[in-house]
């Protein structure tokens, strides 16, 4: 018999009531009494579960009603209408085959644990009821992801995840190399030889796909690559992954304000589409059990009604504000923030959450910040100062997307080149795009995992990704 799939089952299909379903998944809870036994199983299809009544005349009784939480199953059975309130069926089992049971020693009982705890055992995590929710809302996003920029006429590419450039300017890569460490080849310098190694060049992965992304866009239009980004950065914060995954969106003729429309269009998609998918994941995220003292299920606004919060967003337009204006309403804030708001500084996580949560209440984009604290490739403003970026702060994380207009004027280009102390000989290509058949063209970069935290209302950063890595922790 084939199986059905318990998300199928649970909407009540009519020409399956009263019929012999076929079904397989773990067992959630099972509740014995002398005459019959309450099994819940769930198959990770959807959030709900199915309730399984197993009588005491049923071959195989006593194992069926004697597993542990945690046990695989095959179940045959009635689907029925069901009385009791909660669910609309459930199943009269006729035969319940054990694939593979548990013993005490597994860890995930029926009774709440921690995240933290969570964290160790990774490889069993997906089997709780919160890590089903998020990565059944995290496959939705990125389907929403690839939908909302399809439906725009954007084409998605792939940009390469080795790299020989620094696409920020700045340190904090994983270099990529084949040497064996225990002899590495010098030049005559004493200094290592990298025409020796794999590339013949010193390469890294690539902390963004942008560079790539704009030869793409003066080409293409509209492209977006969505893929894997690293950073060595030595984060210990409940934003930073050292392996994260990025949409980088990059349009050909767009300016600053045509691509902060679209990261606003693009993040009130993206909640709009879970909220149509994943209605019950939301829902069991927003109110399911805390513990007490723990940090279980505060959503990280700590706000009792994030799904009120994320539908306002979607109603409301989203506040622009320039840098300039921040570090004023900073500074008139009264806060004591631990780092002082001063034109000129970059905005520090507790600037970004003071503004979106404190001030705002809501998603605020930020705009034209001081050249000196962002990347080269950022378009100049004629003030000298300030350069065509923008930054989208949500209340519970702060930055989600930082994007900018890109620079099309090579001279300009050069001289921020030879500022910031970069090399510029690998970056020919880049400045050649500059050259031929140039154009205003504009792009963002959106952290997938921020934008996950931000709609499940997780806390923590390392538990909206499967198998993080964080400095020290690489384990599964
Ligand atoms: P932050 O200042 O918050 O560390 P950033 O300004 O260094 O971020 P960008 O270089 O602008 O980040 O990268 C674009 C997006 O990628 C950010 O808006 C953020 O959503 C995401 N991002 C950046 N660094 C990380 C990280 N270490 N882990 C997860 N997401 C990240
Ligand atoms: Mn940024």
């Amino acid at each position: 018999m084939e199986a059905s799939s318990i998300k199928h089952l649970l909407n009540g299909p009519e020409e399956l009531i009263n019929k012999t379903v076929f079904f397989r998944g773990w067992v959630r809870s099972v509740r014995k009494s002398k005459a019959f036994s309450f099994i819940v199983v769930n198959d990770g299809s959807s959030q709900g579960n199915m309730q399984i009544i197993a009588d005491s005349s049923m071959e195989g009784y006593e194992q069926a009603s004697t597993m542990l939480t945690g046990a695989c199953v095959e179940v045959e059975g009635l689907l029925v209408s069901s009385e009791g309130k909660g669910q609309k069926v459930e199943i009269q089992a006729q035969k319940i085959n054990i694939v593979c049971g548990v013993d005490e020693e597994y860890p995930l009982q029926k009774k709440a644990t921690s995240m933290e705890f969570l964290r160790e055992i990774a490889h069993l995590r997906s089997r709780t009821q919160t890590f089903g929710a998020v990565w059944r809302i995290r496959h939705h996003m990125a389907m929403a992801t690839h939908k909302f920029f399809d439906e725009r006429g954007f084409f998605h590419i792939h940009t390469p995840i080795i790299t020989a450039l620094d696409c920020e300017g700045a340190g904090e890569m994983f270099r990529v190399s084949t040497f064996d460490f225990n002899d590495i080849p010098k030049g005559e310098n004493g200094e290592t030889d990298f025409t020796q190694d794999y590339f013949g060049s010193d390469t890294t992965l690539t902390v963004s796909g942008q560079l790539q992304a704009e030869s793409m866009a003066i080409g293409l239009g509209k492209v977006y690559t969505f893929g894997p980004t690293f950073r060595s950065e030595n984060s210990h914060t409940t934003r930073h992954l050292a392996e994260f995954w990025m949409v980088e969106p990059e349009v050909a003729f767009y300016d600053l304000d045509d691509v902060a429309n679209l990261a606003v269009d693009y993040v009130k998609y993206l909640i709009s589409y879970v909220f149509e998918k994943c209605e019950d994941e939301l829902n069991f995220l927003n109110f399911r059990p805390r513990i007490k003292g723990g940090k279980l299920g505060d959503a990280p606004n700590g706000k009792e009604n994030h799904l009120d919060t994320l539908k306002g967003v979607l109603e409301a337009p989203v506040t622009k504000i320039t840098y300039t204006e921040a570090i004023d309403i900073l500074k008139n804030s009264g806060e004591n923030f631990d780092f002082k708001p001063e034109w000129g500084i970059d905005v520090q996580t507790e600037h970004e959450r003071y503004l979106a949560e404190t001030h705002f209440n809501g998603p605020v984009i930020v705009t034209d910040y001081p050249k000196d604290i962002k990347a080269f490739y950022m378009k100049q403003n004629s003030d000298g100062k300030t350069v065509r970026a923008m930054d989208l702060l949500v209340p519970g994380i702060g930055e989600i997307i930082g994007g900018s207009q890109r620079e099309d004027d090579l001279e300009k280009l050069n001289k921020v080149i030879l500022e910031k102390g970069m090399n510029d000989e690998d970056l020919w290509w880049y400045k050649e795009l500059r050259k031929w058949g140039s154009c205003p063209h504009s792009g963002f970069g959106l952290g997938f995992e921020r934008a996950v935290q931000y709609i499940t209302g997780m806390g923590n950063i390392r538990d909206v990704i499967p198998f993080p890595r964080t400095p020290k922790s690489a384990q599964f």
